[in-house]
């Protein structure tokens, strides 16, 4: 059986990164599962503690980061943390899985560096940060504040983009799609 390998994505919120994911997943060939990170933030509203995240209270959080069980963690906001657990990845392996994570540019480079050639790191751009600006006005589910937040928050990212194997712009989704699907397909099969 081949190693399990892992495929790393990060991208600025709004960047259409859960979308691709769930449409590369769903091509069983590539055998990947997604790799279930744990956070100490609250439940939204939809969410289900084993499948979208494994929630933990802050103390087992740090219980957590103490036993050395993660395999990265970021506090990716003030005082919300976010990490990899060592048994998420030893799971999905031992099933003859490729692991595919959805977490920060911090966190991707950091596992990049641990898993080097094993690890693939992928980050999912926008064409513009103004089509970033009018895609979070669109959604209209945020005030203009925590939309040059967030966009700020892209362009610190974007900074990070030529630390990563491969990069996608996602001008149009399904050519976004695509491309991710053949890079991760040939990492895999390499
Ligand atoms: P959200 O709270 O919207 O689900 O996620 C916020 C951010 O945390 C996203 O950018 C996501 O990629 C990142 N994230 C999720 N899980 C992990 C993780 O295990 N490690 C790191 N470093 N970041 C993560």
């Amino acid at each position: 059986m081949k190693k399990g390998k892992i495929i790393i994505l990060s991208a600025p919120s709004g960047c259409g990164k859960s979308t691709i994911i769930a449409e590369v997943i769903k091509d069983t060939a590539l055998k990947l599962e997604f790799s279930i990170s744990a956070t100490n933030r609250e439940p939204r509203r939809g969410e289900t503690d084993g499948v979208n995240y494994y929630f933990l209270s802050t103390e087992d959080f740090k219980k957590a980061i103490d036993s050395d069980s993660l395999v990265e963690y970021e506090e990716v906001y003030p005082g919300r943390f976010y990490g990899t657990l060592k048994s998420e990845i030893a799971r999905i392996c031992a099933d003859g899985n490729n692991a595919i994570l959805d977490i920060d540019v911090k966190g991707a480079l950091n596992v990049k560096k641990l898993y080097g050639d094993d690890a693939l790191a992928l980050f999912i751009m926008p064409p513009s940060i103004d089509t970033l600006r009018h895609r979070l006005l669109s959604r209209g589910t945020e005030s203009v504040d925590a939309i040059n937040q967030r966009v700020g928050k892209a362009e610190y990212e974007i900074s990070f983009a030529s630390q990563f194997d491969r990069t996608v712009v996602n001008d149009v989704l399904i050519d976004a799609i695509n491309e991710t699907h053949d890079i991760i397909a040939e990492f895999i099969n390499k």
